[in-house]
């Protein structure tokens, strides 16, 4: 029996807040069989390079490479995660985007290490160690910084007791504006997808307004097939899809291996009606 192939569009290295080097996710989706395979950190571009090297270095058993980028930004209030794929990584205006997303998420992690400290924990001391650390610096990092000083069981706690907005450790940041970030990776001649829209807590109505709002700044694509969601939420982002006639987009979130529900590479599958976005990256790179 063959091995099924496999697409995943949204993963993490260690340049933000994933566990594997850019050259270990690359030889983790290789043996997964991932086909098409992007790296998309959390507002840098830093790991491409590698994880490209390596894609092309393990020849035909390698996935097909896109850069991507995890970009956060504002609708609303609220803070929403733009992936954009097969952008240009050296773009100048991108570039620039993302230098000053990384200091707005340096400055937020610093006021919440000071949050944490005024609940008693050694919050400035764990955020001072992750931003020496760190390409970009994330709540994530926060959250096991946490768990490993024993103030939570795991990220989940970690995330529920204190870094979750609304609790002691949370403070908020100004991201740049939606329509700017889905110009920016335009511009840097990528293509924007709509990353997780059912985690936003929006209701029906408002997912409607956001992703009409994607639309119209030039989105093209949704994330449809997702790890871990409910049969509820995978047909609310496939009519989504439909109605506003965007691409759909195949998506692990893959952080870190040994999370039975969040490996690398999702099956090549995608409900009826949806283009698949992969294939216009598929083109792009005949
Ligand atoms: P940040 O972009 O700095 O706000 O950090 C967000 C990252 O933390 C996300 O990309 C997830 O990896 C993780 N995260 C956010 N919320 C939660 C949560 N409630 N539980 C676990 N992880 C979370
Ligand atoms: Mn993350
Ligand atoms: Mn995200
Ligand atoms: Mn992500």
């Amino acid at each position: 029996m063959t091995t099924p192939e496999r697409i995943d569009l949204h993963t993490h290295s260690l340049c933000s807040d994933g566990t594997l080097t850019p050259s270990e996710l690359v030889a983790a989706a290789a043996l997964r069989a991932v086909r098409v395979l992007a790296l998309t950190d959390h507002d840098t571009v830093d790991g491409c390079e590698e994880a490209r090297a390596a894609s092309t270095a393990a020849g035909s058993a390698g996935p097909l490479f896109i850069d991507g980028v995890e970009l956060t930004c504002d609708w609303r209030g609220r803070e929403i995660h733009v992936v954009g794929l097969d952008i240009d990584p050296r773009h100048e205006a991108l570039q620039a985007q993302l230098t000053s997303v990384r200091q707005l998420r340096e400055t937020r992690l610093v006021a919440m290490g000071q949050r944490l400290d005024a609940a008693g924990l050694p919050g400035s001391a764990l955020v001072d160690q992750i931003l020496a650390e760190s390409v970009s610096a994330t709540r994530m990092h926060l959250a096991r910084a946490l768990v490993r000083s024993g103030q939570a069981k795991n990220t989940e706690d970690a995330f529920e007791r204190w870094l979750r907005r609304g609790r002691p450790g949370y403070a908020p940041a100004q991201w740049p504006e939606l329509a700017a970030t889905v110009e920016c990776i335009i511009r840097a001649g990528g293509l924007a997808v709509l990353a997780h829209a059912q985690r936003y807590q929006l209701s029906a109505g408002g997912l409607r307004e956001l992703t009409a709002r994607f639309k119209d700044c030039g989105g093209a694509g949704i994330e449809v097939s997702i790890a871990g969601i409910s049969p509820g939420d995978s047909d609310r982002l496939a009519s989504l899809a439909r109605r506003y006639g965007l691409a759909g987009s195949i998506a692990s979130d893959f952080h870190e291996p040994g999370i039975p529900w969040r490996p690398v590479g999702r099956f090549d599958k995608l409900p009826d009606g949806i283009e698949p976005i992969h294939e216009e990256l598929l083109r792009r790179h005949r």
